[in-house]
């Protein structure tokens, strides 16, 4: 019987296999295009008649290997890497949605996500609904109109950390005929795998635990191929007639279920669009993808110990971690990630706003950064930072408080990050 590889090792080996003699590195293919013999043979690419480079615009040997071992890390058909998080969340939505059309997504989402789709998207003629991630089924139904595209979630927000029940939201949208996009970032495919839940396609912003070092911004769309674009034609037209603008192709038929969303997102967006990782950031990548599994352990371990020393203290007026029991998504967690969720860790600071400032000033080893998910420990107050275009309202909404304070457990001795915080809290 085949056993199925793990995780880890996809994670050090996956996407590249080297021949005889060839680099053991995945080689930094840094050329803008590719040489042929004849005209015919070029032709045949543009017509996507045979597969093979010609402009890294639109695809890149080294960008494509690391995006092979992205797609075997989540269990997917075929995948793509772009310049960024942001780039990989409007791909993937415009890819499928247009003017006119509908979206649902959870409120609970990142500040740069909300702004993409509620503003940006917005004028360019898409409508969206934000549900509560905690809606119920019946409620989650009611949001669905006759124009409704497609359904978007986060496995765990950033930065509020409520956990996605993918499986209620996969089962809503599989019977409205649409597929479930879930922005898979803070989980990684280390600790969930959202196709094995029934989400449809998956979602990166690389820049996060994927790189881990703080090293080069950069996405990742990964399609599982299982969402049958063809049994709901009407509603797919991008993908299920003929696309004027590439000869005629019909990508559902030609490419199939595994193919078809990926190879029309890049023969179509990335070719108008040109959102595209460059082959240096895509080896960086690489190597950071090359210990995701040995970091996110440390990554949890860490933020775990931190959570509770956290809540513990009375200095510190509620605290937000999926892996502690008394959080509201524990359950949900243990379900969806039973092996750990992230290195995130949300708090609130007794004395609000100017507590959680005088807290921050105070930290040597966690430095104020607006990143997370970097091997080194940094945290960051939302509500005046990567959320501050929202209102009030949107703020609640999206699940921030003016006294979070949103903390990334790095890899380092988890004894030295409470010792940091220990002493930042003694100054209050
Ligand atoms: C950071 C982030 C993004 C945006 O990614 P960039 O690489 O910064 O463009 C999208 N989604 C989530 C969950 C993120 O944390």
């Amino acid at each position: 019987m085949k056993r199925e590889q793990s995780i880890e090792t996809t994670c050090v080996q996956g996407g590249y296999t080297p021949g005889n003699g060839e680099p053991r590195q995945v080689p930094i293919i840094q050329s803008t295009t590719f040489k042929y013999a004849t005209s015919e043979d070029m032709g045949k690419l543009f017509d996507l008649e045979a597969s093979g480079y010609f402009y890294s615009r639109l695809q890149n040997p080294t960008c494509d290997t690391v995006a092979a071992k992205i797609c075997a890390l989540e269990g997917g058909s075929a995948a793509m890497l772009l310049s960024s998080g942001q780039a990989a969340n409007f791909f993937a939505v415009f890819n499928i949605a247009t003017v006119g059309d509908h979206v649902i997504s959870s409120s609970s989402i990142y500040g740069g996500t909300y702004n993409l789709f509620a503003v940006t998207m917005k004028k360019m003629g898409i409508d969206f609904t934000f549900v509560s991630p905690d809606c119920t089924e019946e409620e989650l139904s009611a949001a669905f109109r006759p124009n409704t595209k497609a359904v978007f979630g986060e496995t765990i927000a950033n930065p509020a950390l409520t956990v996605l029940d993918i499986e209620k939201f996969a089962k809503a949208a599989h019977a409205h005929g649409v597929p479930l996009i879930v922005d898979n970032t803070f989980a990684t495919p280390v600790n969930c795998r959202p196709f094995e839940f029934g989400a449809d396609i998956v979602t990166h912003s690389t820049t996060k635990y994927m790189d881990g070092h703080g090293t080069a911004i950069g996405g990742c769309i990964v399609d599982s191929g299982k969402f049958d674009w063809m049994a709901h034609k009407e509603k797919f037209p991008g993908l299920c007639t003929p696309d004027n603008s590439y000869h005629g192709i019909t990508y559902a038929e030609k490419f199939g279920m595994g193919g078809a969303y990926i190879t029309k997102a890049t023969a179509q967006l990335m070719r108008d669009f040109g959102c595209t990782q460059s082959p240096q950031s895509a080896f960086y990548l690489n190597l950071g993808l090359e210990s995701l599994h040995v970091r996110m352990e440390r990554h949890c371990l860490n933020a775990q110990k931190v959570a509770e020393y956290l809540e513990s203290n009375d200095k510190i007026g509620w605290v937000t971690y999926p892996g502690l029991p008394s959080d509201k998504y524990y359950a949900t967690a243990q379900k969806y990630m039973p092996k750990g969720t992230c290195g995130v860790v949300s708090f609130g600071v007794k004395g609000g706003r100017k507590a959680a400032e005088k807290f921050m000033k105070a930290l040597k080893l966690i430095a104020i950064e607006t990143h997370v998910a970097d091997a080194r420990s940094c945290c960051l107050h939302p509500a005046s930072a990567t959320h501050r275009q929202m209102n009030e309202e949107e703020l609640i909404a999206a699940g921030i408080s003016g006294d979070l304070v949103r903390l990334s457990c790095g890899i380092e001795n988890y004894e030295d990050l409470i010792a940091d915080i220990a002493q930042a809290l003694d100054t209050l």
